[in-house]
């Protein structure tokens, strides 16, 4: 039972050595080592008979791999690679879900200095395209799903040299060669390049939430950056009796599923499931989490939203901690999770750029409901102004991470002018505003992009969103300023309904009866419109954006 963790030998140090929060941010020190290849680090492991990923394939059946295995076949296919020509820097794009040759590409890639581009398999052919040219990826890993739109954006454009199928034929394409997975095999020995710590190892898109994704571009210590705030979040290091078991549905293409989940839980020589899935579905998250022991589920806040609105009688006595995060987290959410799961909700904060940085931990303190938690120990987040001043207690700013940082971005990839206007001095901004409170605890309040002035107030979406989802009529919401000619914008909802819930007036009307009384006069939503379902990002985000398009149209 439990894992077998040196604890002397760890980058990063266990965090429950200390009794109190305020002395580990304290005494807290990385223990980076000069160098570091983070394929090298994930599967190597003592005890090597360990179950690494419990794979579950679409019509239900399971697949157990240990970490010898995993390690081999890694190995085997950085060689066929490195017989291909795929050198140090190259990079290596994965269309793939949760399945184990998407985990294994990136392993490959990592221990060949090249650099892996993870993408979703929800991507169509021009989002694939313009990841493709941007990131100049010769050779593309991808899953049948995804295997139509690679052939078109391949076809397109001219980067792509080489696409592998993964479990299915590849696209017969001219000038560009085929390969099948299974035919990528070579020695199952590989001895991984020595690099540097900050060593280019991984480029992901961000969500695209706001608009256009960005490239971000991360070294090897990317994943040591998660890992404060992985043992935070899920506490497992005060429990050392549990078999950890790390799930989340979240795609291994975002960096919550494959840095907050996948990759963590084998650094430490735990189990982590994976399930291949066309679409989330909440029964089965619940049924996956009963059956499989998971003891550490990833949920995000939409997800969560989702099950709160299905059956939930489940046996889910093991689970230790449910994590969230991505997106602002309604305060219902920490109810439903106690009623559901009688375990804490750890909300954590960060973005691709800098990822896990904000958490709560209830061994040492009370998460606050509707706060994101406090600075996780080796990372420096302060409220500034424009100028890097830091803020007064609660009072809004811009939520910023101080540089260096082993979690923070290299560059946005082929856009140097935006990776300099991100920093103000030695502060890295977020492009989030929140503000802190006396103990320390930072609330998010709105992306820059999204905030909504209206007669002169300033309005975040999220704390509206969060009174409206209180409402049972209502399964999610989104809510944006559109133009207003006495006020400049005015706050308008848009509503998911509840399932069988109509659109109609008396419903909305008997939503704005509820919030009104909840809500500033200000941020009270002057218009409410239902939708059969909110534009999301891949990831479930919503994309406040897009509505805006709408009203403009
Ligand atoms: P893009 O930058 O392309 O618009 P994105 O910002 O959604 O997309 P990610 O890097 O996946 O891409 O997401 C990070 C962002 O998610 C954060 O900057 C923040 O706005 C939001 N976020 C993350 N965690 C939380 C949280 N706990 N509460 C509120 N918002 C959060
Ligand atoms: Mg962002």
């Amino acid at each position: 039972m439990g894992l077998d963790i040196d604890w002397s030998e760890e980058p990063v140090p266990n965090l429950s050595q200390w009794d109190s929060y305020e002395t580990a941010r304290e005494e807290f020190e990385w223990r980076i080592p000069e160098t570091y290849n983070a394929g090298a680090d994930v599967l190597t492991h003592e005890d090597d008979d360990r179950t690494a990923l419990v794979q579950l394939g679409p019509s239900g059946e399971v697949e157990r791999w240990t970490y010898a295995a995993l390690e081999r076949r890694a190995n085997s296919l950085a060689n066929a690679l490195r017989a291909r020509g795929v050198e140090r820097g190259d990079r290596v794009a994965v269309v793939s879900p949760q399945r184990v040759e998407t985990p294994l590409v990136h392993v490959a890639a990592y221990k060949l200095g090249a650099v892996a581009v993870p993408l979703s398999v929800l991507y169509g052919p021009d989002a694939l395209e313009f990841r493709f040219d941007d990131s100049g990826a010769e050779i593309v890993f991808a899953a049948e799903d995804a295997i139509d739109a690679v052939e078109t954006a391949v076809e397109r454009g001219d980067a792509v040299d080489c696409v592998v199928g993964i479990d299915t034929a590849p696209p017969t394409v001219d000038g560009v060669e085929g390969e099948r997975f299974e035919d990528l095999t070579g020695s199952s020995q590989f001895e991984a390049v020595d690099t540097a710590p900050s060593d280019p190892a991984v480029l992901i898109y961000t969500s695209g939430t706001t608009g256009r994704p960005k490239g971000v571009l991360q070294g090897h210590e990317y994943l040591l950056g998660h890992l404060p705030c992985v043992q935070m979040a899920t506490t497992f290091p005060w429990h050392e009796d549990v078999d950890p078991v790390f799930y989340t549905p979240a795609d291994w293409a975002w960096v919550g599923g494959l840095y907050d989940v996948l990759l963590p839980a084998w650094h430490y020589g735990a189990t982590a499931v994976g399930y291949e899935f066309a679409e989330f579905e909440p029964e089965t998250t619940f049924q996956i989490i009963e059956n499989h022991d998971v003891t550490y589920p990833l949920l995000t806040p939409t997800m969560l939203k989702m099950m709160a609105q299905v059956d939930h009688s489940f046996d889910l006595d093991q689970v230790v901690s449910v994590v969230t995060g991505g997106e602002p987290v309604p305060q219902e959410l920490h109810r439903f999770v106690d009623d559901t799961f009688d375990v804490t909700l750890h909300e954590l904060y960060g973005q691709t750029e800098a990822n896990l940085v904000v958490s709560n931990c209830a061994e040492w303190f009370d998460p606050k409901p509707g706060s994101m938690g406090r600075p996780v120990p080796g990372h420096n987040v302060e409220i500034i102004d424009e100028d890097g001043n830091q803020m007064p207690d609660d009072e809004p700013g811009t939520i910023a991470v101080r540089s260096p940082d082993p979690v923070m971005f290299r560059e946005y990839w082929n856009e140097p002018d935006k990776t300099d206007a991100s920093f103000i001095g030695e502060w890295m901004d977020t492009d989030d505003l929140g503000a802190r409170d006396a103990d320390g605890y930072i609330w998010f309040k709105a992306r820059a992009d999204d905030v909504i002035i209206t007669a002169g107030y300033r309005v975040g979406p999220a704390e509206v969103e969060d009174t409206l989802i209180e409402h049972d009529a209502v399964a999610n919401a989104a809510v944006i300023g559109v133009d207003d000619e006495t006020r400049g914008q005015r706050v308008k909802a848009y509503i998911e309904p509840a399932p069988g819930v109509e659109h109609s007036d008396a419903v909305a009307d008997s939503i704005a009866t509820q919030v009104r009384d909840d809500l500033a006069k200000y941020q009270y939503p002057r218009e409410i419109e239902f939708i059969d379902e909110l534009p999301t990002t891949t990831t479930g985000k919503v994309q406040r954006h897009r509505l805006e398009q709408r009203e403009d149209e």
